[in-house]
Parts: C-alpha cells; sequence; structure tokens
C-alpha cells in the first residue's frame, strides 16, 4: 500500500516545493517507487521535477475532474526518477468548478486509490492556503509532513495548521495525523533558531524529525535547472540532508 503524504504549511515560501520535490528525489534514490502531485496552480514541483508546465497535456487538474486516472496524467522524470501528477493555472480553476460537484473533497483520495499499488510513496504538494485543492491532500493523505523555519513566527503559524489538521481528522479523514516536523532553511549560527529548534522539540518530542535541512545556496538555485538539489547537485550538504530525511523518513514507516 502506498503511502500518502501532503507537504504542508499554510505560510508561503517556507520551503513546502523544496522539501517535496528533494524528498521525493531522495527516496527514489533509496529505491522507492515514488508519485509526487503538484497541487499548487504555481506549478513549481512540476518544473522543479524537469516537467514543463505550459506542455503539460493532462493534469492533476483532469484528475479532479475526473477526466483522466493518475496512470493517463501522471509524467515519468526520467533525471529524477520519479512520477509527477502535474500542475499549471488551469488548477486555479478547479477550485471554482468543483464547489458544485459530488465528494468534492475527496477527488484526490479516489483517484489515487486506483494508484495504489503502483507507488511505495505518494508525495502532495500543497498550496500555502486551505483552499479545496489542500483539502483534497488533506483528504487523500495518511499524513502532513510540515516543513518549517525557525523563527519566531512559525510556532504561531503552526498552532493555525494543527487546528487545521485535527479539523479534518475529526470530520473527513481519521487517517489523517501530523507525521511530523521538518526544521528547513537551519542556520545553527543563528541563536533564535537553536532556541526554537530546542523549543519544537520540546513541545512535540519525537515529532520532530531527526534530520535537519541546512540552508544552502544548492537547493536554491537547482529549480532554475528543473531539478531538484538531490538531482542537480548530489554532494551539496543540503542534498544529502534530503537524502537521510528519505532514509529516515523509510524507516519511520512501520511506527507510524
Ligand atoms: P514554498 O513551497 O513553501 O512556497 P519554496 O520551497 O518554494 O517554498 O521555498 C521558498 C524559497 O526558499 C525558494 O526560493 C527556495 O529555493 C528557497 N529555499 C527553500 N529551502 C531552502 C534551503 N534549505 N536552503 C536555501 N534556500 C532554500
Ligand atoms: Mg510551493
Amino acid at each position: 500500500m502506498a503511502k500518502i503524504f501532503c507537504v504542508a504549511n499554510q505560510k508561503g515560501g517556507v520551503g513546502k516545493t523544496t522539501s517535496a520535490v528533494n524528498l521525493a528525489a531522495g527516496l527514489a534514490k533509496v529505491g522507492q517507487r515514488v508519485l509526487l502531485v503538484d497541487l499548487d496552480p504555481q506549478g513549481n514541483a512540476t518544473m522543479g521535477s524537469g516537467v514543463d508546465k505550459r506542455q503539460l497535456e493532462l493534469s492533476v487538474y483532469d484528475v479532479l475532474l475526473e477526466s483522466a486516472s493518475i496512470k493517463e496524467a501522471a509524467i515519468f522524470s526520467e533525471k529524477c526518477a520519479y512520477h509527477v501528477l502535474g500542475a499549471n493555472r488551469e488548477l486555479a480553476g478547479a477550485e471554482v468548478e468543483l464547489v458544485d460537484l459530488e465528494r468534492r473533497d475527496q477527488r484526490l483520495k479516489l483517484a489515487l486509490a486506483a494508484a495504489d499499488s503502483d507507488f511505495d510513496f505518494v508525495l502532495i504538494d500543497c498550496p500555502p492556503s486551505l483552499s479545496m485543492l489542500t483539502l483534497n491532500g488533506l483528504c487523500a493523505a495518511h499524513g502532513v509532513i510540515v516543513p518549517m523555519q525557525c523563527e519566531y513566527f512559525a510556532l504561531e503559524g503552526l498552532t493555525d495548521l494543527v487546528n487545521t489538521i485535527k479539523q479534518v481528522h475529526a470530520n473527513l479523514n481519521p487517517d489523517l495525523k501530523i507525521i511530523g516536523l521538518l526544521r528547513v532553511m537551519f542556520d545553527p549560527r543563528i541563536t533564535l533558531q537553536q532556541q526554537v529548534s530546542d523549543q519544537l522539540k520540546s513541545h512535540f518530542g519525537d515529532k520532530v524529525f531527526n534530520t535537519v535541512i541546512p540552508r544552502n545556496v544548492r537547493l536554491a538555485e537547482a529549480p532554475s535547472y528543473g531539478l531538484p538539489g538531490v538531482v542537480f547537485d548530489p554532494s551539496a550538504k543540503g542534498s544529502q540532508a534530503f537524502v537521510e530525511f528519505a532514509k529516515e523518513l523509510v524507516q519511520r514507516i512501520p511506527s507510524l
């Protein structure tokens, strides 16, 4: 059975897409069959996986509107060694088009059920808001991976996300839980980051992943080459951290 995880945080620019594409590449590197679902109309995860969002014949939009299956719409990225269910601007329209449809928040879940045996991991890159798109992600997932920067306001944003996850858990998806908090763009020289990191660990215990993703310029450069850092420069500190994170996640699966 595929493990389905949303990469979510209501804040923009916290490293969701960077985490999603690099975790996908890291998991592929350690032999896992991975599908990356781009649920953000910006299509950054699509482009960052070497798939041109402007050339998509079928996308996650068609899957949500049930005019295509995942098998039909997902593209295998040769360079990245994982499948991508891409997104582009068209997806912004799905928000409105889904409103009047039945099971509108369960569309992705149903589509993924049909592809379950094809993948070990499905990672869903969510947009930075609680929209119908994010809700489709949260309803389809077994859990949420929350990338966060160790800054003062990060903790505040986390309260909102935790409440959202609780509500979806109670009303729509009893499977849903927080898989873990991933500390990203970490700079150990900054005392505040160290303090917030310690605070996170004391509040959330082993819900905080052991692996820490450092701030690393190669991870930021990679998208302009249409690649995850893990593929673009495997020797970079940030890339190595994501491969470590992939291994940690695989190890945690039995206890989830
Ligand atoms: P989100 O998807 O949450 O909006 P992104 O993954 O697009 O966030 O990241 C926001 C910006 O931060 C991007 O420019 C990205 O390249 C950069 N970034 C993300 N993670 C790192 C990192 N570990 N080190 C350096 N830059 C990073
Ligand atoms: Mg993003």
